[in-house]
């Protein structure tokens, strides 16, 4: 344990406030062994949200990023974190720390040129952040976000998985996804009721335009809102038997069977958009079952 957070929390006076989902990281080994799955680098900049106490932008600052920039909303951390800044503590000009809520952020003003994500986040948060950063405007260079488990499980899932769902569909069209990292409950100052696991993501090169993620979301969420019932049901209000026809997916599967590229197939029949000539794999039924 790294006394000297510990140290610096009690010299402050800051307890951890449960409406910010404040579950400190105060073991250096174990912010350190998450700044090298996130790393390299290489001089590029990181934007860590949720810093509170610091122990995970102190990994950072070792590491080859170009600037950490931190963005926390609890006023209560702003002082502690512009020590880290100081050349007292070591402090060498690439430390900004920013108070603002990550959710109203415009990361594309904190930084310029591509930018790593890295962060523990508070759980309350975690999910509607990772959809702002999956398909807003801004795209970072690459993820790395500690989840409770179930979310981290959710944002990895694969076809058939029981946490298979929405979270999975536009995660992996946008990026690939890796779980990385478990963490017991036990290693975080006060320990939260749930195991946590950090999720690697890098975003693809061939990630969906804006048009077709909006018609993913629209889709993924029909579908999925039903998740027992077959697509003709389940996606009735956008086309239902017929949409399935169009996109080469069988109406009688239902969400949890179609992978990406058959999701990808249904959002652009909904979109009106073109399928690609040759479907890599065309989803889990496409075709199989069609009738003449
Ligand atoms: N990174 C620190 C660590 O690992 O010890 C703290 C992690 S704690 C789980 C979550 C942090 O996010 C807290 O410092 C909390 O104040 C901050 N936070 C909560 N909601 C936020 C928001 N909407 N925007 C920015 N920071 C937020």
């Amino acid at each position: 344990m790294d006394l000297t957070l510990r140290e610096h929390l009690d010299a402050h006076g800051l307890a951890a406030k449960k409406s910010f989902g404040q579950h400190f990281l105060l073991d250096l080994n174990v912010t350190r062994k998450i700044v090298r799955f996130a790393g390299p680098f290489e001089g590029r900049a990181v934007i860590e949200v949720g810093p509170g106490p610091g122990g995970l932008t102190r990994a950072l600052l070792e590491s080859d990023a170009g600037r950490v920039v931190l963005v926390e909303k609890d006023p209560r951390f702003i002082p502690l974190l512009n020590e880290l800044a100081t050349p007292d503590s070591g402090g060498d000009g690439r430390l900004t720390v920013v108070e603002a809520d990550a959710l109203n952020v415009r990361e594309d003003q904190l930084v310029e040129g591509p930018a790593h994500l890295v962060s523990n986040l508070p759980y309350n948060v975690g999910t509607p952040l990772l959809i702002k950063w999956l398909t807003g405007p801004w795209t970072p260079a690459s993820l790395t976000l500690m989840f409770q488990k179930e979310v981290a499980e959710r944002v990895v899932a694969r076809p058939g998985d029981d946490a298979y769902g929405r979270l999975a569909v536009i995660s992996q069209a946008v990026a690939e996804a890796k779980l990385v990292m478990h963490l017991p409950a036990a290693a975080f100052t006060p320990p939260p009721k749930v195991a946590s696991a950090v999720v690697h993501l890098v975003p693809r090169e061939d990630r969906p335009e804006r048009d077709l993620l909006k018609a993913l979301e629209r889709v993924t969420a029909a579908a999925f809102g039903q998740r027992r019932k077959m697509l003709r049901s389940s996606l009735k209000q956008l086309g239902g038997a017929e949409l399935c026809e169009a996109a080469g997916i069988s109406p009688e599967d239902r969400a949890e069977v179609i992978d990406l590229n058959g999701f990808l197939r249904l959002a652009r029949a909904h979109a009106g958009l073109e399928q690609p000539t040759a479907p890599t794999d065309g989803g889990a039924t496409l075709m199989r079952r069609k009738r003449t």
